[in-house]
């Protein structure tokens, strides 16, 4: 017998798809895509430099009501050059959720720099502000020149929350936090396009908020990333340093510090600008889909996740979350051996034997949810 049929059948009737494979969130490509793609091959400006570049930058400082946004390649260079931008240098620690996609921690080492781990809270899947404070009062010293480990005598530089699956965290206390303690605030926003914190776009609380346009994320560019900012001489300084660092000259190459090739091509940005044109139109039908799966959920022992208070969710990836690990091992093996993709949460940070021996506080929460967490199919459903 199969144990949890009534899921996959019910998935099956959600898509329309009797027998087919059902991914966990495919792109859909039904507006300006092809007529931009084909523009910006017939212009030749299919490289670093385009006016989609700049009109997708332009649009998404709209849409997040951002003052600036800069493109990068993906979202694990945009956070490398926030990271930069707020000055994390080599042996700085930053503070992450161990629940968290691995570009966060990885973004981290491109520095030099440690991540720490923080519990996250069960009823946002994401940072615990109030772990967060309770490690910082324990752990360390504010000093005048910053925030500092008493243990292991690094500086604690920055902090990453992410936007777990879409849902927003609870920013506006994190924030409190990190300007009471002198550190940098920094939004993996990676996830939650289209979602808001008490009517604000996430990525734009922090000090820069980070976008990805990866093909599973809701809207993609094929690869892809963004930078948000509030202030304009940071986001000026994020060009200069996604794009070699080389100043400004009619013919000449100088360059005036160590930079990066991290430019997004305009043929990625064609598209990009093509998939935020319907992105309103994206976010309505996954909370459709959301509601579909809750309703659907509430007359089972399952959990469905919901948005927390106060937030709007783009529902990136619906969640639910089964009672024990052997439940949710059993919902795996037979939803993915009938072509219905589902997948466990990421494995958590500190159990990666690159991350191992960083120092954590206790996460109980986050072992909690690594057991029970399922993502089920979330593409936009036409
Ligand atoms: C997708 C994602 C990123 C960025 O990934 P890229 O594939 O490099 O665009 C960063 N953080 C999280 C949490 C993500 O889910």
């Amino acid at each position: 017998m199969i144990k949890y049929q009534y899921i996959i059948d019910k998935i099956r009737e959600i898509y329309n798809e009797p027998k087919g494979f059902i991914p966990l969130h495919a792109p859909v490509f039904i507006g300006n895509e092809k007529k931009y793609l084909e523009e910006c091959i017939d212009s030749t400006f299919v490289s670093s430099v385009g006016k989609f570049v700049d009109l997708f930058e332009e649009k998404i400082a709209k849409y997040t009501g951002s003052k600036k946004a800069v493109v990068c390649i993906n979202g694990t260079n945009a956070i490398h050059i926030a990271l930069k931008l707020v000055g994390v240098d080599i042996d700085d620690e930053v503070l992450i959720q161990p629940l968290t996609f691995i570009a966060t921690a990885n973004a981290i080492c491109y520095c030099g720099a440690i991540p720490i781990f923080i519990d996250v809270e069960k009823n946002t899947l994401g940072l615990s502000p109030e772990a967060l404070e309770e490690f910082l009062i324990s752990e360390t010293v504010l000093k005048p020149e910053g925030c500092f480990n008493k243990t292991t005598g690094r500086r604690v530089k920055a902090c990453v929350p992410m936007h777990t699956f879409g849902h927003p965290c609870r920013i506006d206390k994190i924030s409190k936090i990190c300007n009471k303690f002198n550190i940098e605030l920094i939004e993996d926003a990676a996830e939650s396009i289209g979602s808001y914190y008490k009517g604000i776009h996430t990525g734009t609380i922090g000090k820069i908020g980070v976008l990805s346009f990866n093909g599973n994320k809701t809207i993609t560019s094929g690869g892809g990333g963004m930078l948000l900012f509030n202030d304009e001489e940071l986001a000026h300084k994020a060009k200069h340093l996604t794009t070699q660092a080389k100043i400004a000259h009619p013919w000449d190459f100088i360059h005036d510090e160590i930079g990066y090739n991290y430019r997004m091509p305009n043929i990625n940005a064609a598209l990009g600008v093509a998939q935020l044109e319907n992105l309103n139109l994206y976010l309505n039908n996954k909370r459709l889909l959301a509601k579909t799966y809750s309703d659907f959920f509430e007359s089972s022992s399952i959990f469905f996740f919901h948005e927390p208070g106060n937030c709007l969710s783009n529902y990136w990836l619906n969640t639910i979350i089964f009672d024990s690990i052997e439940e949710r091992d059993i919902f795996l093996k037979e939803s993915n051996a009938q072509g219905v993709m589902t997948r466990p949460v990421w494995r958590l940070m500190h159990k990666l034997p690159m991350f191992e021996s960083c120092k954590k506080g206790s996460l109980t929460n986050s072992e909690w949810l690594e057991d029970r967490i399922v993502n089920i199919p979330s593409s936009v459903n036409i």
